[in-house]
């Protein structure tokens, strides 16, 4: 729903720092950025954080280097000012109580000077005539402390003594407001069902309603793209274009559904990470108050592409059964018509299979520099280029996780510190302790030490010998490895040198011909 193709599409991402960026935001943040994609239009990055009670140190650092990370780099932001600055909110007090002026004088708001008793007392007196949730509205204001039912001479001098005073909204009476959401349609709302919203609270900071408005406008945001939970909200969003005479230039609204736990019931919330055992947050977050670190998909070794697939077909759809998409077909693809109505499952099995595929298009040898300091640190060992590659393309098709090469690579680096006694029980036969003695000599003059010349060695003597591939190879893979199953063998065995395998080798038959012999 494009208003008109020459109309700059401007879209923002509006997260308030209260704690680390969900991945229910991340979301939001990349719906946004492929919308000004697709559309040649800018992304913005604005800070809410005029809720100085909730405001948490570090986490508008969080979710710009969470947004970084995932390559999600916006046009205008804080780190990247453009002409519609200053692009944190608490930066712009000076804008918001112009504005909140603009509204005084013109009706649409009013001064409210109750005091936290008196506002309880209201509510006391509310519940009292049956309402179960008080509000202070059309109703309720024409019997409070404030500027519509003072009279003018007592407003001043409450204003002039420094009386703490909130702002509110003038909601109108017995009108209906509606707007057309892309995803929901005409959405409809009575003037009854809502509240005065204070817009400017007695610290001098407005509230979320009331800066959030006046900055779309200023910074010419043409389409909004929230999460659901700010549906409600737009109502009284209308009422503010309203007030201020901008009705001609309200943005466009989508707003996204909920994404939901794996069970399909209730909103996705930071706890189930702990509870189902996955990752919420894009990176890793220390609570200071709970003293917690939450898991980051980054630290369990997702890859930024796989992740950001995974989460754009949480509640878009395609159209088709296309289910890999890179950042420029997601763009392409993307339309906020596709978007679902209906809240979208988290499946962590799915953003595995994701990870796993961006794994496996990966070139190898992109994939051993991602890895390599990793690995070096892990065996403390220095790793030449072409040992890695090898290395790379036998892991690279067995792990869903980046760092699974790290942990695997160890057969490589390290001893079996274990053998698969069960498996090698039931292998090892007796009577090809002879062969086995016979493959360690041919590797030991093996005059071409390459997996083809081993692979021929090994292949060879059990065909001379008609023995069975199924006798000899799990025996050799497990003195060698400690495991039953695992990448090719004779590469393993080039991998490792002749030193290191002969030594596995032996040390391996000898203790399982001792151990047969003592059972
Ligand atoms: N600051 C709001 C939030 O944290 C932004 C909502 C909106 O995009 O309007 O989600």
């Amino acid at each position: 729903m494009i208003r008109s193709m020459s109309q700059n599409i401007r879209v923002r991402f509006a997260p308030s720092p209260t704690g680390p960026l969900h991945i229910g935001g991340v979301r939001t943040a990349l719906y946004n950025f492929l919308f000004a994609q697709k559309h040649g239009g800018t992304c913005i990055l604005r800070i809410e954080d005029t809720d100085q009670a909730r405001y948490v140190p570090g986490a508008e650092s969080y979710i710009i280097d969470a947004l970084e990370w995932l390559g999600l780099i916006p046009d205008e932001s804080v780190r990247n000012p453009g002409a519609y600055g200053p692009y944190r909110q608490s930066e712009r007090t000076g804008i918001y109580s112009d504005h909140v002026m603009q509204l005084i004088r013109g009706g649409h708001a009013y001064y409210a000077f109750d005091t936290p008793e008196e506002l309880d007392n209201m509510r006391a007196r509310e519940m009292n005539r049956g309402i179960h949730s008080p509000k202070y509205d059309q109703h309720v204001r024409k019997s409070m402390k404030n500027s519509l039912t003072l009279d003018p001479a007592k407003v001043k001098q409450l204003l002039d003594n420094d009386t703490p005073f909130v702002v509110r909204m003038k909601v109108p009476e017995d009108r209906t407001i509606s707007f057309s959401d892309v995803i929901r349609g005409e959405v409809r709302f009575h003037t009854s069902e809502l509240d005065d919203k204070v817009i400017l609270k007695a610290d001098g900071f407005p509230t979320y309603h009331l800066a959030n408005v006046v900055d779309d406008r200023l910074m010419r945001i043409s389409h909004v793209i929230r999460g659901e939970e700010w549906l409600s909200s737009t109502a009284h969003h209308v009422l503010l274009y309203e007030g201020f005479g901008w009705l001609e230039a309200i943005p466009v609204f989508a707003h996204l559904p909920l994404i939901l736990k794996p069970t399909g019931k209730g909103k996705l919330s930071k706890r189930d990470g702990a509870k189902f055992g996955f990752p919420v947050f894009p990176l890793d977050w220390y609570d200071k108050k709970e003293k917690t670190t939450y898991d980051g998909f980054r630290e369990k070794g997702f890859l930024p592409e796989a992740l950001l697939n995974f989460i754009a077909l949480l509640g878009w759809n395609p159209g088709t059964d296309q289910e890999i998409f890179n950042r420029d077909e997601l763009a392409e693809a993307f339309s906020l018509e596709n978007i679902n109505k209906s809240g979208a499952q988290f499946d962590f099995d799915k953003a595995k299979w994701f990870n796993q595929q961006y794994i496996l298009q990966m070139n190898p040898k992109a994939l051993g520099d991602f890895v390599k300091d990793d690995i070096e640190n892990a065996y403390e060992i220095q790793i030449d280029p072409n040992k890695l590659l090898t290395i790379i393309e036998l892991l690279q098709p067995r792990v869903e996780f980046v760092d699974e090469i790290v942990a695997k690579a160890n057969i490589f680096f390290r001893k079996p510190e274990e053998l698969d006694v069960k498996v090698l029980s039931k292998k090892y036969k007796s009577e090809n302790y002879g062969h086995f003695l016979q493959i360690v000599d041919d590797l030991h003059n093996l005059s071409s030490w390459t997996t083809d010349a081993i692979t021929a060695s090994i292949k060879g003597l059990i065909s001379s010998k008609t023995l069975k591939f199924g006798d000899i190879l799990p025996p050799l893979r497990i003195w060698l490895t400690g495991e039953a199953s695992g990448p090719d063998l004779f590469t393993i065995i080039q991998v490792l040198g002749r030193e290191e395998s002969i030594a596995r080798l032996r040390e391996g038959l000898l203790m399982t011909k001792n151990s047969k012999q003592d059972a």
